[in-house]
This record gives C-alpha cells, sequence and structure tokens, in this order.
C-alpha cells in the first residue's frame, strides 16, 4: 500500500543491533498503534528508509558498520529525507556524543534505559511537529462534512448514523477521495494489519456504509470497482 495512504498509523524504523531490545521496541510500539520495521545496522537503514518512507526513525548510536551519526548524515543529505524525523538512542556513557548527534541532524534523543512513555511523547511531539495534519479538522466531500472531532457525519446538512467501523471507513475515503481500495488495503488501513479478517467483511461495511450514507434520491458516493475495490467517487466509472 503506498505510503500516503497511512498517516493515520505512521511508520517508524528501528534501527537497532540489540535484539531483545529492537523486540522490545517494535512490542511497545505496535501496541500504541505504530507500525515499525527493524534494522539491525546502517545500511540496511538507508535502504529501509529508501524502499519503505518511514515516519520517523529511532536510530541507535553504536552501530556496527555504520554509526548512528553516519546514518543521520547520510539521511540529512538526501533531500527526500532531509527532513525526515531522527531520535537517536545512546547509552548513558554517550551522553556527549548525543550532543554531538543532534547537532549533526538528528531531532532529539533518549538515553538508555529510557521509559516507553518518554521516548512515546518525543515521537509524538516530532511527528506533529513534522507532519502537521489537520487530522481533527472537518473533512468535506462533494456534500459530505465529517467532524472528526465531534464525530458527526452529514450529508445535504442532514444528519447520517455511522457504525464505528463505517465511521472509521468514511474517514478513510475521506482522507483518499476518488483513491480506489483493494479490499486488503481497506482491511490494512482501516482493521489495521494485525486485525485478521476476511476481506468480505469490507463488502458488509461498505454496503452498511452505502445504506446509512444515500438517503434517497441521493448518489452513490460509494464507487464499486470491478476486480479491484472500493473509492469514494461521484462519477459512476
Ligand atoms: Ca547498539
Amino acid at each position: 500500500m503506498p505510503d500516503s495512504l497511512i498517516a493515520s498509523r505512521p511508520l517508524v524504523l528501528v534501527v537497532e543491533d540489540e535484539a531483545a531490545l529492537a523486540t522490545m521496541l517494535r512490542y511497545n510500539l505496535e501496541k500504541q498503534g505504530f507500525r515499525v520495521e527493524e534494522a539491525a545496522d546502517g545500511p540496511e537503514a538507508l535502504t529501509r528508509i529508501r524502499e519503505s518512507a518511514p515516519d520517523l526513525v529511532l536510530l541507535d548510536w553504536m552501530l556496527p558498520a555504520m554509526s548512528g551519526i553516519e546514518v543521520c548524515r547520510q539521511i540529512r543529505r538526501r533531500p527526500a529525507t532531509r527532513d525526515l524525523p531522527v531520535i537517536m538512542v545512546t547509552a548513558r556513557t554517550e551522553d556527549q556524543d548525543a550532543v554531538r548527534g543532534l547537532n549533526t541532524g538528528a531531532d532529539d534523543y533518549v538515553t538508555k534505559p529510557f521509559s516507553m512513555d518518554g521516548l512515546l511523547a518525543r515521537m509524538r511531539a516530532l511527528l506533529r511537529r513534522s507532519n502537521p495534519v489537520p487530522a481533527k479538522g472537518p473533512l468535506e466531500f462533494h456534500d459530505i462534512a465529517m467532524d472528526l472531532a465531534a464525530h458527526r457525519v452529514q450529508r445535504n446538512a442532514r444528519a447520517v448514523h455511522l457504525g464505528p467501523t463505517e465511521f472509521r471507513l468514511l474517514e478513510f475515503f475521506m482522507q483518499h477521495p476518488r483513491r480506489v481500495f483493494s479490499r486488503e488495503e481497506l482491511l490494512d488501513g482501516v482493521w489495521g494489519p494485525d486485525i485478521h479478517v476476511e476481506p468480505r467483511t469490507v463488502d458488509v461495511h461498505i454496503r452498511r456504509l452505502r445504506k446509512a450514507i444515500n438517503g434517497p434520491g441521493e448518489l452513490d458516493i460509494v464507487r464499486t470497482v470491478r476486480a479491484a475495490g472500493y473509492a469514494l467517487d461521484t462519477e459512476p466509472l
């Protein structure tokens, strides 16, 4: 799935050669709703960054082959990743180096052993700064308005009542209008990659969404694309 589609579930690249720490980070971050990829050394990290375009990098300072600092320098050198948030992870004895790390481009750093809460707060602050999406602002498409903060949906100024899954489904569509999503992509984006449900479940919720959102005489704004999936669209074809 293209990386722009899952802005609601940030992708974090954990660059860490200590397998136990990487596993702990993955476990905790996934529990908090992040998607996680891992790299065990610098070159692998740079490849992953190119291929997966993470939203944030947790970068261990002491890595085999290439130091965290060098990885950070290379991240900053590439125009595509110049503004990619990087948090350096250092051991206590490396504190001085950590400050230097900030000078060479890391946005923040944590010192091992660090508290997960502290790390999460820093990550969220950085993600907010780098990605100031009006996540809670109203979404609009055609004659539909969605107020995420108030959890209200209107069509033609008429209140529409949606179940929680239909609400998230519509929110996802409204964030990517006119784009066609396969059932698998919808499952991934709306239900999350760890939820295992049948792709046909999507059809059930699409049906419910249509029933709720399309009033009598109103245009069906959910387009079915044969063999491909669904899109929020005002054009039938
Ligand atoms: Ca290390």
